[in-house]
């Protein structure tokens, strides 16, 4: 299935604009076109040329959010936004971004990838390259586990457990594609217990969540008036979760991914470890690899050429 097949970028810039869900405060992204072998960085639009790029080097705090950090700034919430691109098989954009933290918009990632669908996707004349799982990888994290096995397709599945009865044992699976991505997964949204957000906000989290962009977990039901969009929408939301933390990559990931009470931690020290680990994927269409050391990690790592 990966014979010469193209990368892609968007045919026109689009923007978005909210505020977001953690700092409580405005910002605009505009995601631009960029060419063959770019990936995803994001730039600073005031203060200078800065980029981070959206690889696994420049990942910083996971809680409650992936935190990208640069030279001096950084960029939360991103994967809501990189779940959408990669999603939608988008390899190439520069998203430009004025504020610390990617909008909320309506707490999924259905604004994003419609943005992009509106913006068009252009082929590239350039092969995309995949990393393909080529042995078991698992990795524990208190009663939290995720593993990666080989196979064809990029499958995600997910199983959550919490006591909360309203969210309480979900699992959800599929092979991701773009139609798929749109119908099934991209517009679940984040949620969160409406007990814990005290504790939340005294830390510094949740300060610009509301029931418009987050499904809200009350005593016993689900706060919001409309319902949820999914009988299962916290489980597909973990499986939007997971897609834009492995988005991280830098390519696309054949193979499964499961997750056991999974979050943003856990996928990184997953996507760490499986890049960490050279015996347990392969790069396919690989058209300038860059090796490098990544901080904690003794193995060589990935990480697509700079242009
Ligand atoms: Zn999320």
């Amino acid at each position: 299935m990966t014979a010469r097949v193209l990368q892609t970028t968007i045919s026109h810039p689009v923007n978005l604009s909210g505020v977001g869900i953690h700092c409580g405060q405005p910002a605009t992204v505009r995601i631009v076109p960029a060419g063959a072998d770019h990936g995803i960085v994001f730039r600073r639009a005031r203060g200078g040329a800065d980029t981070i790029r959206a690889d696994v080097a420049h990942i910083g705090a996971t809680d409650h959010c992936t935190t990208l950090v640069g030279d001096g700034w950084s960029v939360a919430t991103v994967e809501h936004l990189l779940a959408a691109l990669s999603g939608l098989e988008i390899d190439n954009a520069l998203v430009e971004i004025d504020g610390p933290e990617v909008p909320a918009m309506d707490g999924s990632a259905a604004p994003f990838f419609e943005a992009l669908d509106q913006a068009g996707i252009e082929t590239l004349d350039a092969p995309r390259h995949f990393i393909r799982v080529t042995r078991a990888i698992r990795v524990e994290l208190g009663r939290a586990a995720a593993e990666f096995r080989p196979g064809a397709q990029r499958r995600f599945e997910v199983e959550l457990d919490f006591a909360n009865p309203v969210v309480g044992r979900q699992t959800y699976a599929a092979d991701l594609s773009p139609d798929l991505f749109r119908r099934d997964i991209g517009p679940a949204r984040t949620f969160g217990f409406l007990a814990e957000a005290q504790a939340l906000w005294s830390r510094g989290f949740a300060l610009g969540a509301s029931l418009d962009n987050a499904l809200v977990v009350g005593d016993g039901h689900i706060v919001n008036p409309d319902g949820a969009r999914f009988a299962d929408e916290f489980a597909r939301h973990k499986a939007v979760d997971a897609i834009g933390d492995l988005a991280l990559a830098g390519a696309p990931i054949l193979g499964t991914f499961h997750t056991h009470r999974g979050g943003h931690s856990l996928h990184a020290l997953a996507l760490k470890t499986l890049l960490a680990t050279p015996d347990a994927y392969e790069i396919l269409e690989q058209p300038a690899p860059r090796f490098g050391r990544l901080a904690g990690f003794s193995a060589a790592v990935y990480g697509p050429a700079v242009s």
